[in-house]
């Protein structure tokens, strides 16, 4: 790499980059292109000779920003966000720079001891029990996205109860998870070579507002063992990615106890909130899980991908994913002196992700630096990360409230975190139970391009999820996001 041509087109990339986040609200949210759009409009093959950076990147502003559906966008409230932010954006910048892969200390020292210092803050800053932090029995690892943290830890625990049971028990195996889990589980099992009819999704509904409940795992439970089976696992929610649904961690962990059953807490999009004192409490009885799950690069101004994973017990991890062969053998890994990260997670290879930020900020300002993750947390403190969930939460907050005072519009779920479910009730002796007509204002309102807001479905309702999660979405975007809302619903009433 020649430095001096590094510095001259990194200047024009960032420029670029910096014009795009200035004029982001010009783009529609979502990409209104029809799919195999950019077959059309690109050559069917790759260049013989090379081309400036320019060249590219007038394609990238012609021919590829009309595909990109903006998820940075201030007006974006949909699925769950991906945080980005300066100090994300610079953590990548030099993560890249420095393109290490860290799989054994060796590869990367710094690398891997940044991780473990870095996730050993974000434990006590989330109230770990002292089994998750690198100096007990566990530890925290950074993953490339929460599947992989549900899959890894299924695999140690699938692999601890047949060294108890059997290689042989492998069939009667039993998962447990509510309807609401994300479906990340059933992939797990799916891999993991698990019975995906032993996967079980038990019922939820309203009257427990779409948590689980220990009396319907205790009863699963019974069940299974009285038919002959192995039940080994649960995964746990707080948040579910239908409604942020918290499912009861202390009396699930009393069951699963009982039943020496691994206990796994997915909390991907709401565990950001538990480093706010208010919000914390959503994940009590996380003393008692196995292992915990968050995505950084959801809610944490990291961006993608990041996802940060503790276990109680590393043996175990260790145990399942460890190899040792000759090329990858060293003093340090042999003398059992280091963390080993190839040990903790599928592939071989892993970037420097742990660039993070820390700094006190002003919110609407993210100016800062560093490697993704501790970057994030020395450019904006743990301070300045609780006010950028505070104020989202805020912000939904209103915009329930914005639901409630307008009589044709019902909330459908409580609004624990910043996510609010809501839909346009149909009219009286409408044949239609409001799914067709809010599957019509959903279409409606998202292709006017000015806001993106996505559906899930509760109770068989369809139902309209609006998440505020943008790092520059201020409340003016959240009025303009519910005029849109309420416009399309009159044109769509008067059109019945
Ligand atoms: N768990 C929950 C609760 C989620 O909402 C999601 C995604 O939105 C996932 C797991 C899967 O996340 P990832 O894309 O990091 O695998």
């Amino acid at each position: 790499m020649d430095a001096e041509q590094l510095r001259e087109q990194a200047h024009i990339m960032v420029d670029f980059i910096a014009d795009y986040y200035k004029t982001i609200e010009t783009f529609p949210v979502l990409s209104q292109v029809q799919p195999g759009y950019l077959g059309k409009l690109l050559p069917d093959s790759a260049p013989t000779y090379p081309e400036s950076l320019q060249h590219v990147l007038n394609d990238v502003q012609e021919k590829i920003l009309p595909g990109v559906t903006h998820w940075q966008s201030p007006n974006y409230f949909a699925y769950f966000p991906a945080n980005s932010s300066i100090a994300g954006f610079l953590g990548e910048m030099l993560s890249a720079a420095l393109n290490i892969v860290g799989f054994s200390w060796i590869t990367s020292p710094a690398a891997t001891e940044l991780e473990t210092i870095v996730l050993d803050w974000l434990a006590k800053a989330l109230l770990l029990p002292h089994h998750f932090f690198s100096t007990g029995q566990g530890g925290g690892v950074i993953q490339g996205t929460a599947s992989e943290a549900v899959l890894v830890v299924l695999l140690a625990a699938r692999d601890k109860i047949l060294r108890t049971v059997g290689r042989s028990a492998l069939p009667k195996l039993v998962t447990y998870g509510s309807d609401q889990t994300h479906s990340s589980l059933q992939k797990a099992c799916q891999i993991g070579g698990l019975d995906p009819e032993l996967c079980r999704l038990l019922k939820t509904d309203s009257s427990t507002n779409f948590a689980l409940s220990p009396d319907v795992l205790s009863e699963a439970i019974s069940n299974d063992i009285a038919n002959g089976l192995i039940p080994f696992f649960l995964c746990a929610n707080v948040g579910t990615t239908s409604s942020t649904a918290v499912d009861p961690l202390p009396a699930l962990a009393k069951v699963t106890r009982t039943n020496n059953i691994w206990f796994h807490v997915d909390a991907a999009y709401a565990g950001s909130a538990c480093i706010c004192p208010e919000y914390r409490h959503f994940i009590d009885g996380v003393e008692e899980a196995d292992s915990f799950n968050m995505n950084a690069h959801k809610w944490f101004l990291t961006n993608f991908d990041c996802s940060l994973l503790w276990v109680k017990e590393r043996s175990a991890l260790i145990q399942s994913l460890s190899t040792n062969p000759e090329f990858l053998k060293n003093k340090a890994s042999e003398g059992n002196m280091v963390i080993d990260y190839k040990d903790w997670q599928i592939p071989l290879g892993r970037r420097f992700r742990c660039v993070f930020q820390t700094f006190p900020l002003d919110i609407n300002r993210y100016t800062c630096l560093s490697l993704k993750l501790w970057m994030v947390l020395r450019l904006y403190g743990l301070e300045g990360l609780q006010t950028h969930i505070k104020n989202h939460i805020a912000m939904a907050a209103y915009f329930e409230e914005l639901v409630v005072q307008d009589t044709r519009f019902k909330v459908v779920a409580p609004r624990t975190f910043s996510l609010v479910c809501f839909r346009l009730l149909p009219p009286p002796n409408s044949e239609d139970n409001g799914n067709k007509l809010n599957h019509d204002l959903l279409d409606l309102v998202n292709s006017t391009g000015s806001v993106f807001i996505t559906h899930t479905a509760l109770s068989g309702e369809y139902v309209l999820r609006f998440v505020v999660g943008a790092p520059l979405t201020e409340v003016r975007h959240v009025k303009a996001a519910w005029q849109i809302l309420q416009e399309k619903a009159t044109a769509l009433l008067e059109s019945l």
